[in-house]
This record gives structure tokens, sequence and C-alpha cells, in this order.
């Protein structure tokens, strides 16, 4: 049997080769994968993880490909998207159980009508849960960590884990899952405290509005560099005379410095060459080196 039909043999959902990751990120930039797998089951992706093991595939998962630069030559080997029952969210008194593909911010939205409260600083960011947790995602409102009891993962060869908050190294934007490519997160459980659902939605609703007001709307991956200690990214840019610049369809956001827009049918190349003149300019400017917050992935 072929490697594709060996695969479709171990998952119900869809195998497909050479698919463009493009429609699957949010600056809508990336080549194909060789081989792209959509999961929805733990036993499933417990199987395929010993099957991608046992055969020495190169594999990466994505989720909502909000923070995602994909190269233009795509990816090499597999990338696993989870689907289905990974998008659950269950509520048990005090606790909420969402699968690592539910959307954050739908996860907030059922906390809310639960009358439940601590999502409300990382319901307002687009993507899943299982970037928001790689990510450590969140506002000055509060960051996923605070509320993050545990998580549940499949680890490359396939066994099935679950992790304390405190096995997930937490710091600002970051987490182990950044560094520890072995572990994709299937669940994660978050402890609620009570608070009055009617407040926390209309808390979500506003903040939504005031950031659909005041960040650039088009395709990108939201802030493209770390704030460092103390300083903001934006400032540090636009104080370096970036803004609006251009490399080939990418511009630096006027709206907002930190933001590197695909405005004109961008390449990833673009993207990235634009950052890395930012970068330069904010170093020989500031003397200060900015760290990158989107993932830069694929082969480039
Ligand atoms: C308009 C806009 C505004 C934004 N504002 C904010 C903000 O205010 N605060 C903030 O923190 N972020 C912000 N972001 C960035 C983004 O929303 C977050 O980083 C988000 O958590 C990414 O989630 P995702 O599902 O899209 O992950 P992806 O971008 O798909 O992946 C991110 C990383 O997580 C890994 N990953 C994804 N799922 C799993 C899994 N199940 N197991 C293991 N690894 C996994 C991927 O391999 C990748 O390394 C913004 C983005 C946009 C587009």
């Amino acid at each position: 049997m072929s490697l594709i039909e060996d695969l479709k043999q171990i998952v119900s959902g869809r195998v497909a080769e050479n698919e463009p990751m493009a429609p699957y990120t949010t600056l809508g930039v990336g080549g194909p994968a060789d081989i792209y797998i959509e999961v929805g089951s733990e036993d499933e992706l417990a199987a395929l993880m010993k099957y991608i093991s046992e055969n020495g595939l190169t594999w990466m998962i994505i989720g909502d490909g909000a923070n995602l630069l994909i190269s233009d030559k795509g990816i090499r080997g597999v990338v696993i998207k989870l689907i289905g029952e990974f998008s659950g969210i269950t509520v048990q008194g005090r606790r909420i159980i969402a699968g690592s593909a539910a959307r954050i911010s739908k996860v907030a939205d059922i906390a809310a009508k639960s009358n439940l409260s601590g999502l409300e600083g990382v319901g307002t960011v687009p993507g899943s849960v299982g970037g928001a947790i790689v990510m450590n995602a969140g506002t000055h409102r509060g960051y996923i960590d605070e509320v993050t009891e545990g998580v549940r993962v499949v680890t490359d060869t396939g066994e099935k884990l679950a992790l304390s908050k405190e096995k997930c190294g937490f710091s600002y934007r970051n987490s182990r899952f950044q560094y520890d490519k072995s572990l994709i997160l299937t669940y994660a459980v978050f402890k609620m405290k009570p608070g009055d659902g009617g407040a926390i939605a209309e808390h979500l609703e506003s903040v939504r509005e005031h950031r659909a007001q005041t960040q650039p709307q088009g395709k990108s991956a939201g802030c493209f560099f770390k704030n460092p200690t103390g300083l903001s990214a934006g400032k540090l840019i636009d104080g370096a005379g970036c803004k609006g610049m251009r490399e080939g369809g990418a511009v630096v956001s006027e709206t907002h410095s930190n933001f590197i827009m695909n405005a004109h049918n961008a390449t990833a190349s673009d993207l990235f060459n634009l950052a890395e003149k930012v970068k330069k300019l904010v170093k020989d400017i500031h003397g200060i080196d900015l760290e990158y917050e989107v993932r830069r992935i694929g082969e480039w």
C-alpha cells in the first residue's frame, strides 16, 4: 500500500497531497504541504502518531493559522489539523474542558453563558485553544495560563498523557510547547471563577468592537514582534520610521506598526523580507533586538 492509502486507513478525516497552506492562515500565504491530514479523535491521533514515528516521517501541527508565516515553498512532510471531537466544549461546575480545535472566543462565550469568569482576556483573540496555549495568548486583561489547570496531549509516539499547568512552562507569549515539538495538545482544562455572565458577555462584546475599530483590517497575523520587557514593539517600529514601509505586496500598517499586512497579494518572502528590514532599522535606531512573535514555518 502507498503512504497515502496507509494514512487513509488510520484517519477518517481528509488526507490530501500537495495541499496549499495559504487558506489555512490569516496572512493568506504559504505554499503546499506534502501531506495534509485532518484528525477527528484522540484514538485516531494516537494511531497516526505511532505510524508517523515508526515510519520516520516529519510532521507538524497547525491550529487556526492566526500566528503563522508559512513559506512560499510550503511544508515538507505531514501537516496535521485537528477537527471533529477536538472542537468540543464541556462545562463541569467551575471547570471547562475544551478541545484544542475549539475557537478560544467560543469557549469564552460559553463561559459567559455559564456565569464563569477568567477567559475575558484571551476570549477576544483569534485562534484555537491549542494555538492559544502554545502561544500563551491573551491581552493585558489576562493570558490563558492564568486559568489553565492542565492539558491533555498525544506524544510523537502516540502516547496519551495529562500534564499539569506546572508542566506547561508558561511565560510571556511562550510555553513549553513552542520548543518541545514532541507534544500535540488535545484538550485543555480551565479552572474558572464565578462571575456575572451578562457583564462578561458585554465586556467581551465591547472589547471585540474596540479591536475591530482600532486594529488594522485585512490579512495579518496580529503583532509580528513581541513587546520587549517594558516597551512597545509598535512604538519602537514607529520611532524607527517604518510605518507604511512596503516590500512587494507587504506593508507595515499605518494603523498599528507592529502589524505587517498582506495588503496586495504578498508572498511569504515579501512579508519576511519586510519584517527583517523593520527588525534591522529598530536595531540601528534603538539598539533593540526585536523577537518574532509570528511563527515562521516551512521550507525557507
Ligand atoms: C488580527 C489578529 C490579532 C491578534 N491579537 C492577538 C492578541 O491580542 N494577543 C495574542 O496573544 N495573540 C494575538 N494574535 C495572534 C494569534 O491570535 C494567537 O497567537 C493565537 O493563539 C494563535 O492560535 P492559532 O490556533 O491560530 O495557532 P496557529 O497560528 O495555527 O499555531 C501557533 C503555534 O501553535 C502550534 N499549535 C497549534 N495547535 C497546536 C496543538 N493542538 N498542539 C500543539 N501545537 C499546536 C503551531 O504548530 C504553531 O507553532 C492575533 C492574531 C490576529 C490575526
